[in-house]
């Protein structure tokens, strides 16, 4: 979701951009006009994360999925080992990329526990020397979070792709941080990555020019062209994130939105939470109803109301509500409505206890 205030203003931009006669989408990379959009997208990251100087702010694209590759092909030495965390269908998909490269150690495995959750830091079994340790901050498909992140002596890599800029973090304790766009920051097409300078001057010279951090850090971003229109999204975004009281306001907002439907689905013995209490998501609150038919029944009819993108991921099934940062408290107010009303109608089946036990 984009906040509505962010899609007018390109839309009242789009045929004009501040009286230059052109579109931002005509504008050239290396054109003025652009080179103000790219700078202050930059800075309002650095001043919503408070990132130090001695982190670079990146617009790549390929999305996270190609970070799970450069990653290691940046950070993995030949007689490295990485260690990564498994918590679910992301993490499971990172760490296949990284195997591909190079040598890899799972610290922790928490991907078949039910109740789903992430592993919590005093389990991690981590490799001594390891060249980082890999998370991924929010398992967007089951619904689980990091509450408390690991404080490590090797470098931290983590994907925020489904929670960045939604609760305050401490970059300082981070190598490595990636995130697509798409879910927290703007739209698809750009994906960001702050990085600790010295740690993009591992690589050797085998990988290409275009994978290698260090070349993306020279050129500002500006090696090849840029996913444009996707970085101005992004800047019109994080200026609405200021305007809004920044990163603290927008947790306090979006802990507030987790709570009312997580209190939702714990007040009911028809729906039920996919994710451990202590490991739950504040992005996606992913809960299950009765039967599979009632879930299809319920997506069906909220989309009708207007309550779209209800649908668990295919992998998964269930329902999901994402609740990134451009969703009003309005929002998860009117799905809790349209909830009870469900229940209300649909609620004759139960589930028989109001245990996690589900699968
Ligand atoms: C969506 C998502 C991805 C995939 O992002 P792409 O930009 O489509 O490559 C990776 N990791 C997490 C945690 C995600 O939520």
């Amino acid at each position: 979701m984009l906040p509505q205030e962010v899609l007018q203003q390109a839309q009242q931009q789009l045929l004009d951009y501040q009286g230059s006669g052109m579109s931002i989408l005509e504008s050239s990379h290396r054109g003025k006009a652009y080179e103000a959009v790219h700078q202050e997208a930059q800075a309002n990251l650095r001043e919503l994360m408070a990132i130090p100087e001695d982190y670079a702010v990146l617009f790549l694209q390929g999305g996270a999925t190609l970070q799970f590759a450069m990653v290691p092909m940046n950070l993995l030495g030949k007689n490295q080992v990485a260690d990564y965390t498994h918590s679910g269908a992301w993490a499971a998909k990172a760490i296949d990329e990284a195997k591909r490269i190079g040598s890899v150690h799972l610290a922790a495995d928490t991907s078949a526990v039910r109740p789903a959750r992430v592993p919590l830091p005093a389990e991690l079994a981590l490799t001594p020397g390891a060249a980082y340790l890999h998370i991924t901050s929010n398992e967007t498909i089951a619904g689980t979070q990091w509450k408390t992140f690991p404080n490590t002596q090797e470098p931290l890599v983590a994907d925020m792709s489904s929670d960045i800029l939604s609760r305050p973090i401490d970059v300082k304790a981070f190598g490595l941080i990636y995130a697509g766009a798409q879910k927290n920051l703007g739209p698809a097409g750009v994906t960001v990555v702050i990085i600790r300078k010295d740690l993009a001057q591992r690589v050797g010279d085998s990988i290409a020019m275009f994978l290698r951090y260090a070349t993306h850090i020279k050129e500002n971003s500006l090696y090849n062209t840029p996913a444009c229109f996707a970085v101005y999204l992004l800047m019109l975004f994080t200026r609405w994130l200021i305007k809004q009281g920044g990163v603290s306001a927008i947790s306090k907002r979006n802990q507030e939105k987790a709570s009312r439907l997580y209190a939702a689905i714990d007040g009911s013995s028809f729906y039920r939470g996919i994710a451990h209490t202590d490991h739950r998501s504040q992005m996606n609150v992913t809960f299950r109803l009765p039967t599979e038919e009632l879930e299809a029944e319920f997506v069906r009819e909220a989309s009708a109301c207007g309550l779209k993108g209800l649908q668990g991921h295919r992998s998964a099934g269930g329902i999901r509500a994402s609740l990134y940062n451009a969703m009003p408290i309005e929002g998860v107010d009117a799905l809790i409505e349209w909830m009870k009303d469900f229940e209300q109608r649909q609620g004759k089946v139960r589930f028989a206890g109001k245990s996690q036990e589900v699968a």
